[in-house]
């Protein structure tokens, strides 16, 4: 078969469907499949984005065929509309618009209202007896195809245009001046050395050129490098007879989603604008009106449900038809030509976590795909941000502005202004909240990095609203109450003046902003969608899922989560408690066996209250507890002035705590005298904690608690060093149990975080009732790096492209990954019953519970607000997702 590069819309040769939306672009394919629907789409075809990966290979050439499989389209396209393209009594107009595989919302280029010169804007102005309608288009054709086709910058057109209509508005201008104006705008291009082409064959020609150019356009190149998308896609370009929105008060644009794109509840939300065109509501410039009573948009507007009710339930109709086929909620765009109503583009609706949730979950209770096709549908990592932080009720806040609520959760940060200073900030780890009158692509960068965004103009599809809820960015639009001053670099808020550097709050779920840093809450858990997803993902996950929790409250959030343990408590946080602190600084200091252990017996019952605060929450489930690991020194302080004040405190001279501090100084902390080296060198330390488990599990176990602790050693190498201090545990519990009459069932077990932990597993599964990787530790000592120090060499690898992921972030399976294999299968070999988990950093990486999944690891521990990500994320790898 040879290569076609167009297909148009109504095509029934479109072969098999695999492929297509890579060969039409999501646009292309969307407009095609709602055309075979038998919905509205005026008509038109498609160029492939063969045509464009073509067009960048031979030097911004097209391919043979392609011009006159064009020239064939339009012919076509002629014949079914009646009308000549650009030229006659009742000219051809059309739209050139990009569209990749991917949707890239905003990041490449479309033209409208091609076709139009002197001659066909005469032409239908006569036609459409509006001639103010018809000067209003070419006006806009002049200026797009000057800035998009010819590489003008749009600024230099809306200077002319804002200085043409003074005070007045563009709809005040009579014809006469309008055309005098679109003369002007001409004259622009002809400043610029351009011609502004009356053929429209060459505006065409011109006009597909640039919709390729666009795919690789810097923005659009960001985007993609930023969200990990393949460059060498190319885009499709969909050519489509223009209908009209501007064609007056009857007529009107806009954007619905078929369901509310930030909280998913039911029916259409959106925006329109009556008597306008294209992007006059996307781009921000001015505040549209709502669709209905439950779509925002400036409050006092005129909804469309009230003001063109037909059309309105066309859309409702459409609605169901659209949901029905594609199986999701969809964002649509449509125009209402006199009174008659078009889609002109329909794909699957970006949205919030939140939203995302309830919408898989009612659309299963709907019938439109089942649970698999519902998990499959949420990436695990968005899970987070359902859980996105708010803002304290019972907060102090000064509220100087309210806009709208584009993008739930809240967000504190530094005011910047444009994106290089976002970057700049972020750089220092500085959070920002990029403040702008509207967002355009450029800002995605900064956007990216941002905390917040708050814009004071454009609604809730203004792109700053539809980019930040993808990003899951906290994010408040069409804020009128502020005024922003680029130049001086400031915003005004009724009387407060906010500057660069200053902080405020914004709270995207309720459209405020506020002055300065205000109190934030953890978020809830509420939503019962997310439950019940959960619900589903644990029918088909195998790895189950704990969390890292030191206190009593992080322990009871984590099993509101649904972590069925916890699987690693720090027990040095514990040690942070002032009085804690004080015990141990004696401890240390300590010059004789007498008074070292009466340090420790002030420890003890610090620590047993934290530990019967942890196992009452987790009743029932297992609780694993790390012995000290980080290096005593730690604990001591380290600035002159703090050291005086330590050892007035302590009663001690001060120069002998400096000297204390000076032995307790290591060359290379990562690997000295931390871990079981501790417990070998002071085993009084490790007696202590495990007396205090203990203790505060017997306590409990009389009072009827289900306590299951598991005792783990942290940063073994040699088997030896575990023997002896699992010794010591059973030596410490049993002694406790007996002097109680009762006790927990309890295990003694380690991490496997040294490569010689790996290597000799088998060795050490003879001690260890269960294994636990610590794969923060073990990444670092695998590749060598320390993991305070790689920051400063790891921009150079990923500049070289000699690593990809940071190793940190991404678990390692190349390397980590075959001693995490190699010594899970020699441990079991060892103790068929041995138990592993795994409690570093890369618990709820999706790459690392595949991994954790193939190899058959019975759990993975994650932070508290990370238990749903893993979760999803177990049940994904079960069912072959990830
Ligand atoms: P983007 O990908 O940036 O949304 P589109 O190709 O969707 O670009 O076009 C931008 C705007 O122009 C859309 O809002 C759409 O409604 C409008 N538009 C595109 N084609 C036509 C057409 N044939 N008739 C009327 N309006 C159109
Ligand atoms: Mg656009
Ligand atoms: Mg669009």
């Amino acid at each position: 078969m040879t290569q076609r590069w167009v297909y148009s819309f109504d095509d029934s040769d479109f072969g098999s469907n695999a492929g297509l939306k890579s060969l039409l672009g999501g646009k292309g394919l969307g407009l095609a499949e709602m055309t075979r629907l038998g919905l509205p789409v005026p008509p038109g075809f498609t160029i492939t984005t063969a045509a464009c990966t073509w067009f960048f290979a031979h030097e911004h050439t097209w391919p043979d065929q392609l011009g006159a499989e064009l020239e064939d389209a339009i012919a076509r396209l002629e014949l079914t509309s009646g009308k000549k393209l650009g030229c006659g009594d009742d000219p051809l107009l059309v739209s050139v618009r990009s569209g990749a595989a991917v949707s890239m919302p905003g990041m490449m280029d479309t033209v409208l209202n091609l076709g139009l010169n002197d001659r066909s804007c005469a032409a239908l102005a006569r036609r459409s007896d509006n001639a103010h309608f018809a000067w209003d288009s070419y006006r806009r054709f002049v200026q797009m195809f000057g800035d998009l086709v010819l590489g003008i910058h749009y600024t230099r057109f809306s200077k002319v245009q804002k200085q043409y209509c003074g005070d007045r508005e563009l709809s005040d201008l009579t014809v006469a001046e309008q055309e005098e104006l679109t003369k002007k705008l001409q004259e622009v291009i002809a400043q610029h050395g351009h011609e502004f082409p009356q053929d429209p064959r060459v505006q065409l020609r011109l006009a597909i050129d640039a919709v390729f150019r666009s795919y690789n356009s810097h923005r659009a190149r960001y985007y993609r490098k930023t969200r990990k998308i393949p460059d060498d896609a190319g885009t499709a370009v969909s050519i489509q007879a223009m209908v009209f929105g501007n064609m007056g008060q009857d007529s009107g644009t806009g954007v619905a989603f078929t369901r509310n794109p930030k909280t998913g509840a039911a029916g259409l939300f959106g925006e329109w604008l009556p008597d306008a065109q294209g992007e006059d509501v996307v781009a921000g410039f001015c505040n549209p009106l709502p669709l209905n009573d439950g779509s925002a948009g400036s409050e006092d507007g005129a909804r469309l449900e009230d003001v063109m009710p037909a059309s309105y339930a066309m859309l409702i109709d459409m609605k169901g038809k659209l949901e029905a086929h594609f199986g999701d909620m969809q964002d649509i765009e449509f125009t209402i030509e006199r009174g008659k109503l078009y889609l002109l583009q329909t794909r699957s609706g970006k949205r919030t976590a939140q939203a995302a949730v309830k919408i898989v979950v009612d659309l299963v209770r709907e019938g439109h795909i089942d649970r698999k096709e519902a998990l499959g549908r949420i990436d695990p990592q968005n899970l987070e941000y359902v859980l996105r932080p708010l803002i304290s009720p019972d907060a102090q806040k000064n509220v100087i502005a309210r806009g709208l609520d584009a993008s739930p959760g809240a967000a504190c940060g530094q005011v910047v202004f444009d994106s290089l200073d976002c970057q700049e900030y972020f750089d220092r780890d500085v959070p920002t909240i990029l403040v702008r009158q509207e967002t355009s692509p450029e800002d995605i960068q900064g956007m990216t990095v941002a905390a917040g965004v708050l814009t004071s103009r454009g609604g809730q599809t203004s792109h700053a609203a539809v980019v930040a809820r993808g990003m899951g960015r906290p994010c408040v639009v069409g804020c009128t109450e502020i005024q922003v001053d680029y130049e001086r670099e400031l915003f005004y808020a009724g009387d407060s003046v906010i500057q660069k550097g200053d902080w405020i709050t914004i709270d995207g779920g309720t459209g405020e902003v506020m002055e300065g840093k205000v109190e934030m809450l953890a978020p809830e858990s509420d939503s019962g969608s997310l439950a019940t997803l959960l619900a589903w993902a644990d029918e088909h996950a195998r790895l189950e899922v704990r969390a890292n929790a030191d206190t009593g409250p992080d322990a009871l959030r984590a099993r509101q989560l649904g972590a069925v343990g916890i699987g690693l408590s720090r027990t040095e946080h514990m040690f942070f408690k002032p009085e804690a602190l004080r015990a141990i600084r004696r401890m240390i200091l300590a010059d004789d066996p007498r008074s070292r252990q009466r340090a420790l017996n002030d420890i003890l019952p610090i620590q047993r209250q934290m530990f019967r605060e942890l196992f009452e929450v987790m009743d029932g489930l297992p609780v694993t507890i790390r012995l000290l690991d980080p290096p005593l020194h730690e604990f001591l302080p380290t600035r002159e002035t703090e050291i005086s004040e330590v050892a007035e405190d302590l009663g001690v001279r001060a120069e002998a705590l400096v000297v204390r501090l000076k032995q307790l100084n290591e060359a290379n902390p990562i690997m000295g005298h931390r871990g079981v080296r501790i417990g070998v060198s002071n085993p009084g330390v490790y007696r202590t904690q495990v007396r205090a488990i203990f203790e505060a599990a017997c306590q409990l176990t009389k009072e009827g608690t289900v306590v299951l602790p598991e005792v783990m050693i942290p940063l073994v190498g040699i088997p030896n060093e575990l023997k002896v201090m699992r010794d010591l545990t059973i030596e410490t519990a049993e002694e406790i149990i007996a002097r109680y009459g009762v006790g927990p069932k309890y295990k003694i077990g380690t991490m496997i975080e040294l490569p010689r932990a790996a290597l000799l597993a088998d060795e050490i599964a003879e001690h260890a009732d269960f294994f636990s990787f610590g794969t923060n530790d073990l990444t670092q000592m695998t590749y060598g790096f320390s993991r305070d120090d790689m920051g400063k060499f790891l921009a150079d690898y990923q500049r070289e492209g000699i690593i990809v992921d940071t190793p940190l972030a991404v678990f390692d399976v190349a390397g980590v990954g075959q001693l995490v294999s190699m010594a899970t299968e020699k441990g079991r070999a060892a103790k068929p019953m041995l138990q592993v988990g795994i409690c570093g950093e890369h618990a709820s990486d999706p790459t690392g519970v595949r991994f954790f999944h193939e190899n058959g690891l019975d759990y993975v521990s994650c932070s508290p607000y990370r238990v749903p990500v893993a979760r999803l994320a177990a049940a994904h790898a079960a069912l072959g997702f990830l």
